[in-house]
């Protein structure tokens, strides 16, 4: 399955702010596909990912009432690259399906593709005709991670240490937002790109 529509990719680092620009995107009229939530939405309880996942990690990584147990798989694939390949193998591909569903069939003036690891694997690589970087400097996203989820500074520091760098996304991004400042700017810079991508999206030359 394949998307062939004018379409964003939109990524940046863990709390880089993404979901808060997609946010102010799909209010001013996009249709935001969020790989995050589709990929959620296959490990809850009775999730498409499920049977795959308990056939290749066995019972134990799936708890009582038929979900994920996403602590235990979160304990067994960090710092363990084969057997977090094994389950990317087992995932990546159902998301990849239902996100190209979505975007088909959504609504919105175009479609962004918000996925934390579109410029990380190539299974992602392709989503979205131009790249969208939500930027923003290491310490605030480490500020914004500890204040969000109650992480230590190490644990926060662990996880951009395993994402892609800030310099490896911005030499690959379109357009950036650099999301160091107050909402309201952020939404002046959100504004101003919406209306190039609705041009765009139409067909026109800018
Ligand atoms: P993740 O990768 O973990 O999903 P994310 O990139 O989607 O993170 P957000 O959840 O959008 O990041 O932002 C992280 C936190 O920082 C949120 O609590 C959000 O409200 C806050 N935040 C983001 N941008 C700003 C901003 N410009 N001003 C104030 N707060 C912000």
């Amino acid at each position: 399955m394949d998307y062939t529509h004018f379409s964003i990719g939109l990524t940046g680092g863990i709390g880089s702010g993404k979901t808060f620009v997609s946010d102010i995107f799909s209010q001013l009229g996009a249709s935001i596909v969020d790989a995050d939530v589709v990929s959620r939405g296959l490990t809850v309880s009775g999730g498409a990912g499920i049977e795959p996942i308990r056939d290749a990690f066995g019972d134990d990584f799936i708890t009582a009432d038929g979900a994920l147990d996403r602590a235990k798989m979160r304990e067994r694939v960090f710092g363990n690259p084969p057997e977090r390949l094994r389950l990317e193998a087992i995932l990546h591909p159902l998301i990849r399906d239902i996100c190209f569903q979505q975007a088909k069939d959504a609504t919105g003036d175009y479609v962004i593709f918000a996925n934390p690891l579109l410029l990380d694997l190539p299974v992602w690589q392709g989503m979205g005709t131009r790249v969208l970087v939500v930027d923003c400097p290491v310490e605030l996203q480490i500020q914004r991670v500890m204040q969000r989820s109650a992480l230590s500074r190490e644990q926060a520091q662990a996880i951009i240490a395993a994402q892609a760098s800030r310099e490896k996304r911005l030499a690959k991004a379109d357009d950036v937002i650099v999301n160091d400042r107050e909402p309201n700017e952020i939404l002046k810079e959100v504004s101003r790109l919406h209306v190039i991508y609705l041009k765009m999206a139409n067909g026109l030359h800018l």
